[in-house]
């Protein structure tokens, strides 16, 4: 039997000021590990990007603080009532194992009940005048204000939570967003967008466009109504967004090769520790999220103690089927991706590194392939592995040479540290050129109300994460009154 006789095939449409829009040709979506069509989406133009700009700008949400609340909680509750029938689609269209689907549910259901915590609160400002030599009795009082219309285009390794971290502060906001998700993993969006619905929202405050990016990408960047670009993707699509958007403010998280650093003063114990933080780091999300370790840095002096406990742990891992409830490692996004990742691990070979463990790979199922001896500045670790592999780089016993080593590629998004020394971890959050440095963490650690986003080729320095996105989505205006 196959996947598709399991399952009822989804031909959605989009979602445009409260109708269902439907097109003669669709985008087909592939569930990796089988590659049979689970799902058909629009293959939306840039006139269906225009007039759903042109709805949201002239829709002006009037939701108290209150009512946004409700709805945020709403959709939150709702996300964890639906959380089998998401994490099941999530599996489908992007080959994650359920496990991991089930994980990307939670963080989503936390984004709606921090906005909905956050809407309660009043962000104003108030300035006493008679502070100054000029000064008079008066007060200068602060208030934000939403924007015409957000844009929001979304990779295709969250479909659940990067879709929730653009929507959940725009609806917090008062803003109306058009959504275009990637043509790869659309079909969460969707059903996101209808417990939106579901949980109060006004549609024109989130409507959903399909497509592929030639065929309505630009508009979703220079539409007239578009205030705000939020984008989340990769660098090469970022630098164009950037290069387009003109006038209009963006915010630009981009792609990682994230290291995890392993100092020389572990004991055996503390190394076990660190080598659970890698595996996972490496693996999680099969190796798809812009903050998994990309890059383990592990000192001289601890390397032969150290990756052998690197290696226990990847052999343990059960990856295979992803909609076993077992398993703990699906696929990747395609075949094609997982080729190119394999390859990358082949030329460090050639460049000296050592294969340590590498389980046969079948189309799309790229096992946790560990490599040793690295070489720090192959292509496997300069650029975006976007898979589970686990390189291993040697790096000398001296904090600084590894702070270089660290330093030395385009990203900097994030990073992980194990040291029991504070002094070294202080000098490490210091000297590394990233946007968060987690110290006994994995790189991609976060609430998801902190502050999160990278510097360099990672990000333009806009920080995403509840309360940062909710600033960045409101225009500041102030006011002022004759009394003191
Ligand atoms: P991608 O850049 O290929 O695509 C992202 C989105 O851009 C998709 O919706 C795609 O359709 C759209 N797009 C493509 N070309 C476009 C164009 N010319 N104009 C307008 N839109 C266009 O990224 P991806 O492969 O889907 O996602 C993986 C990348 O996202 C990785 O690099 C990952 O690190 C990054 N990412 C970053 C963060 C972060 O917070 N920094 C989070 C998750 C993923």
């Amino acid at each position: 039997m196959t996947t598709t006789d399991k399952i009822d095939i989804r031909h959605e449409g989009m979602r445009i000021g409260g109708e269902i829009v439907f097109t003669d040709d669709v985008v087909e979506v592939k569930y990796p590990y089988t590659d049979e069509v689970i799902g058909t989406v629009p293959a939306g133009k840039a006139e269906h990007a225009a007039k759903a700009f042109e709805i949201a700008a002239n829709y002006k949400p009037k939701l108290s603080r209150y009512e946004r609340s409700q709805i945020l909680q709403r959709a939150g509750e709702l996300i964890g009532e639906r959380r089998e029938y998401l994490a099941k689609w999530l599996t489908l269209e992007l080959g994650i194992c359920h496990q991991h689907a089930i994980y990307e549910t939670k963080r989503a259901q936390d984004v709606y009940q921090f906005a909905a915590s956050q809407a309660m609160n009043d962000d104003g400002e108030i300035f006493s005048c008679d502070l100054t030599h000029n000064g008079k009795e008066r007060k200068i009082y602060t208030t934000r204000e939403p924007v015409k219309a957000i844009s929001a285009i979304t990779p295709f390794n969250h479909p659940l939570n990067m879709v929730s971290h653009k929507i959940a502060p725009s609806i917090a906001t008062n803003n109306c967003m058009v959504c275009k998700p990637t043509e790869l993993t659309p079909l969460t969006a969707i059903a996101l967008a209808d417990i939106l619905y579901e949980a109060g929202l006004p549609p024109e405050m989130f409507q959903i466009v399909t497509g592929m990016p030639q065929d309505i990408g630009d508009e979703m960047i220079t539409n007239e109504n578009i205030d705000i670009i939020t984008f989340t993707g990769g660098v090469p699509v970022g630098k164009i967004i950037a290069s387009k958007a003109g006038y209009k403010r963006q915010a630009l998280e981009l792609g990682g090769n994230d290291p995890l650093i392993v100092c020389n003063d572990l004991t055996d114990a503390d190394l076990e520790k660190a080598a659970t933080i890698a595996v996972a780091g490496a693996t999680g999300n099969s190796g798809q999220r812009c903050t998994a370790i990309k890059r383990i840095l592990v000192q001289e002096s601890v390397a032969e103690k150290f990756v052998p406990m690197v290696l226990a742990k990847a052999k343990k891992i059960k990856f295979g089927d992803p909609q076993d409830p077992e398993t703990e490692l699906g696929c990747v996004i395609h075949a094609q991706a997982a080729e190119l990742f394999e390859n990358r691990v082949y030329m460090a070979e050639k460049q000296g590194a050592k294969i340590l463990y590498h389980p046969e790979r079948r189309g799309a199922l790229l096992p946790p392939i560990v490599v040793d001896h690295v070489p720090h500045d192959s292509e496997l670790v300069m650029e975006e592995t976007f898979g589970p592999i686990i390189p291993i780089v040697r790096v000398p016993d001296n904090d600084e040479e590894v702070m270089a080593i660290s330093n030395s590629t385009d990203f900097g998004l994030s990073s992980g540290v194990c040291t029991n020394d504070l002094n070294r971890a202080i000098a490490y959050i210091n000297g590394l050129d990233v946007g968060t440095c987690n110290i006994w963490e994995q790189p991609g650690y976060r609430i998801e109300m902190s502050p999160f986003g990278g510097i360099k080729d990672s990000g333009n320095g806009v920080k995403e994460g509840v309360i940062e996105a909710m600033k960045f989505f409101t225009n500041v205006k102030t006011y002022s009154l004759p009394w003191p």
